[in-house]
């Protein structure tokens, strides 16, 4: 099995610009149309703005403030209350369009979306900005509206690097800002510590206490002058912060979980053909019930206990989330093949498990691998082959359809 080269993580965040005002404006063009607009939480006179077009922005209307001052500011603004309905659909529009490029899709918000690329660049063969260029294309194209997109290393980078983005969208450049490899500490080092997620007016306050305004203030000082001025914790944070450094992955919310099935022998099966036997069966078994829940899974784990009740397993790790047969079945061949050279002795169990699940929103969704020729990945045919499988098994039981493999043994 080829190791993977370790790679930095390549993350985006996606955010959708003056989002509720955008969709207003698709839901009602004439109303909403043309107008500066804003967009109001609660009744309308006395609610708070929830989000505020470019427009008012202008004349210094900003979100949170109350409408009746808002309204002040730019008379000439009309008032929408949030198209609550409309906002979900558009929300659920954009995270399809981004999962066309990549399973693992985060809401951090109704309107903003961390997407995780590490490991396309076998895929893809450009820039993160590139790929970041097509989805923000593909984004308007599917959905009208249109998102900046930062991009980095770590969240905290893509982050930021989206706000960076936002900010020279103004200047009607393309909304995409990419942090390089090592280029963090630089990047964040031309922030004020206020632009950092997470600190806060209070955190601010304490800073200034101590000449800090500036990412750049801090950094001069290190670890340990800022864990004796804000706690052993808080210092910590704040030093690897200020450098960009952050390490929390992309959730796929149900990725801890994993699907098996295994099987305890009557008698001890000594032969490999009745190994491969086994599993094959168990694998074609996880791969149908994975695909049933709605699941794709990066990770193919095979179990054996031997004999003498020593139990061991062998796993591997797909640079892609896959769904079909194939891919499951030929890896936990090899992963047996594997066990069974480290310690040619009787079974008395095997199991089969697929883990690293993430969901599976749309059938289609790993259309873009299909260009690949790497065994690893499955292909539009592995897939079209196992939903046809799974209809068989549906309508006929799971004896409806085996292959012949199965029947024969399992000769591979
Ligand atoms: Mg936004």
């Amino acid at each position: 099995m080829p190791t993977r080269q370790v790679t930095h993580r390549r993350l985006l965040l996606a955010d959708a610009d003056a989002f509720y005002v955008a969709v207003a404006r698709l839901v009602d063009p004439d109303g909403a149309g043309k107008e500066p607009l804003l967009i109001v939480g609660g009744s309308s006179k006395r609610g708070v703005v929830t989000s505020a077009s470019y427009e008012t922005r202008r004349y210094g209307v900003r979100s949170a403030m109350p409408t009746a001052h808002a309204l002040r500011l730019c008379p000439k603004a009309v008032i929408v209350p949030v198209p609550r309905e409309a906002c979900s659909q558009k929300s659920r529009e954009i995270r399809k369009a981004l999962e066309r490029f990549s399973p693992a899709v985060e809401p951090a918000s109704i309107d903003e979306f961390y997407v995780d690329l590490t490991g396309t660049e076998r895929l893809y063969h450009e820039s993160l900005a590139a790929t970041a260029a097509r989805i923000r294309a593909a984004v308007l194209e599917s959905t009208k509206l249109t998102v900046s997109i930062g991009g980095g290393t770590s969240r905290l980078i893509a982050k930021l690097a989206a706000e960076e983005a936002k900010r020279r969208r103004a200047g009607d450049k393309p909304g995409v800002h990419i942090v390089p490899p090592g280029g963090e500490e630089e990047f964040v080092g031309r922030l004020d510590l206020a632009q950092i997620p997470m600190i806060g007016p209070k955190f601010q306050e304490r800073l200034a206490r101590y000449g800090m305004r500036t990412v750049r203030d801090a950094l001069r000082h290190d670890v340990g002058v800022l864990e004796e001025w804000f706690g052993k914790r808080g210092g910590h944070w704040l030093y690897n912060r200020i450098r960009g450094i952050d390490t929390g992955p992309v959730e796929a919310r149900i990725r801890s979980k994993s699907i098996s099935h295994e099987e305890t022998f009557f008698d001890d099966l000594t032969e490999d053909d009745d190994l491969n036997r086994e599993v094959l069966r168990l694998a074609v078994r996880v791969a149908a019930d994975m695909r049933r829940k709605g699941f794709l899974a990066r990770t193919v784990t095979v179990k054996i206990r031997d004999g003498d009740f020593t139990t061991r397993q062998a796993g591997h790790t797909f640079p892609q989330p896959v769904s079909a047969d194939r891919p499951i079945v030929e890896t936990a061949h090899r992963l047996l093949r594997k066990l069974r050279r480290a310690r040619r002795t009787s079974a008395r169990l095997l199991g089969v498990a697929v883990s690293q699940l993430s969901e599976a929103r749309d059938p289609s969704q790993l259309a873009l691998f299909e260009e690949s020729s790497e065994g690893d990945l499955e292909t539009d045919h592995d897939r079209t082959l196992a939903r046809m499988v799974d209809g068989i098994n549906v309508k006929f039981g799971r004896g409806g359809l085996r292959r012949a493999s199965e029947l024969r043994g399992g000769e591979r």
